[in-house]
């Protein structure tokens, strides 16, 4: 039940005027918990998307040397082998952020799981971590096999190869 904004009065799901002062119901949907993740996820993909700036021709014929850049030592393949290309050099760098990004994260948690009491918390920690690299990993892959050059959530923004 919505309250109308002139008199107060309740005014039923779906009625266009309010039947007790007759002004109109403006639709106010309330937000909900389930619209406060959708924005939340809808935030966290919305990365900014740079697919324009390359030319088709190179997304057509680098799209899979961009998926190597996201296997770990594999990375070493468009380093290589399409460093010519400017949409596997977007890849190279989104994996190799990724990869650094992992290690780093990995070091620090297993110095700080090794701590008494608390320790087990930083491993837990790093077990949702690893599951968040995983699916930073498997969005990567996604967009360069779609010829998408979309940065990843959270670390996209960071350039180590330009
Ligand atoms: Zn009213």
């Amino acid at each position: 039940m919505a309250k109308c904004k002139y008199c107060g009065g309740d005014v039923p799901n779906g009625a266009a005027f309010c039947s007790n002062c007759g002004g109109r119901v403006e639709e106010t949907k309330n937000h909900d918990f389930a619209d406060e993740v959708n924005d939340k996820i809808n935030e966290f993909t919305n990365t900014a998307d740079t697919t324009s700036e390359y030319s088709p021709e190179d997304i057509s014929s680098n799209k899979f040397m961009a998926i190597f850049a996201y296997l770990g030592i594999l990375v070493l393949i468009p380093v290589f082998c399409a460093k010519n290309s400017p949409y596997a050099r977007f890849h190279t760098n989104q994996g190799a952020v990724l990869a650094i990004a992992e290690i780093v994260t990995n070091l620090v948690i297993s110095v700080l799981s090794g701590f008494p009491a608390i320790g087990w918390l930083f491993t837990l920690i790093g077990g949702i971590a690893d599951v968040a690299f995983l699916i930073l990993l498997v969005i990567g892959i996604i967009n360069a096999v779609n010829g998408k050059a979309k940065e990843l959530p959270v670390i996209g923004k960071i350039r180590i190869i330009r």
